[in-house]
């Protein structure tokens, strides 16, 4: 595939964030890239702690349907928060930063990953409920946020009596507020066995692109041209300035329902059925789509805006 002409964009299923033996997962770089190659991913990022894992270095890995990606997650605890963000794509290793304050330490991984190259994804905010909405909002360059990381411990779905939204709000709250910032899923895997709650194979995305190089999914990436998946597959996702379409691939499960979300987390529609659809009425702000199957899990297109203030 890589040398052909540009072709019909495909659709290319990656994943984003996991660790290996060089910092606290238990399988080494080489059998964490081949678990991904071997269960249908076309390209992954292995994200250690603070470790660059150079394609270069891992013989044998890359093949024409499969790509490593360049990535490292960093972390730092300013006023006792837990701030972790990925670098993907970056060139060089980077090192720790801290700033008075989490808005302020991302600020400086953003500076330091663009630097090097990379774009940031903002990690896991609600575990140890160490980011808000308020950390996030200001950070230039937070380019992903995970809205799933399937690791455990991470409160994907918030503590809502405490106080504590679900990732999905504080998402729809930083596109409210007109932030660009993209939802992505991810396993943040550290153990590679079956079942295991650290496990590998729950949280991916699946870019558009037309060729699986490097450049061509970073570039996908960057522009918002991917969705984010729990278990449901979408055949395509199409918009234009009427409206947005989806396709979802039928698989064995009973039901999909669809909702068209705007502006304030604001349910605007709720479709049934493998072909949702919505017509902008052009004063939703941004809309995005939810998908989720009748076993709960999803796929989250990103937003579209429809009008409205926007900046990254
Ligand atoms: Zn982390
Ligand atoms: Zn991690």
């Amino acid at each position: 595939m890589t040398g052909q002409p540009a072709a019909r964009a495909r659709w290319f299923k990656g994943h984003t964030h996991c660790h290996s033996t060089e910092s606290d997962g238990n399988l080494p770089p080489e059998a964490v890239a081949r678990w991904y190659r071997d269960h249908g991913y076309s390209f992954l990022s292995i994200t250690d702690h603070y470790i660059l894992t150079d394609p270069a270095e891992l013989d044998g890995i890359e093949t024409e349907s499969f790509i490593l990606i360049p990535g490292t997650e960093l972390a730092a605890i300013p006023l006792g928060q837990q701030t972790h963000t990925c670098g993907l794509n970056i060139s060089a290793q980077l090192d720790s930063r801290r700033g008075a304050t989490p808005a302020e330490t991302m600020q400086m991984m953003a500076d330091d990953i663009r630097e090097a190259g990379g774009i940031m994804q903002v990690n896991h905010p609600n575990w140890m409920w160490g980011l808000s909405v308020d950390d996030i909002r200001p950070v230039k360059g937070a380019a992903l946020l995970e809205v799933y990381n399937m690791g455990s411990g991470c409160n994907n779905e918030g503590d809502p009596a405490n106080g504590r939204p679900p990732v999905e709000a504080i998402w729809d709250d930083l596109l409210t507020g007109g932030k660009v910032i993209w939802g992505v899923c991810s396993d943040d895997a550290h153990r590679y066995t079956e079942g295991h709650p650290d496990g590998p194979g729950k949280g991916w995305i699946v870019v558009k692109a037309d060729r699986l190089t490097r450049e061509d999914v970073m570039n996908s990436i960057e522009k918002g041209d991917f969705y984010a998946s729990t278990g449901v597959e979408l055949s395509d996702v199409l918009s234009t300035q009427e409206g947005i379409s989806l396709t979802i691939s039928p698989d064995s499960r009973s039901g999909f329902v669809t909702r068209f979300i705007g502006s304030g987390g604001k349910v605007l529609s709720e479709v049934e059925g493998l072909q949702p659809a919505y017509r902008f009425t052009g004063e939703e702000g941004y809309v995005r789509a939810r998908v989720q199957a009748s076993d709960g899990s999803l796929a989250l297109t990103q937003p579209v805006w429809v009008c409205g203030h926007r900046e990254r």
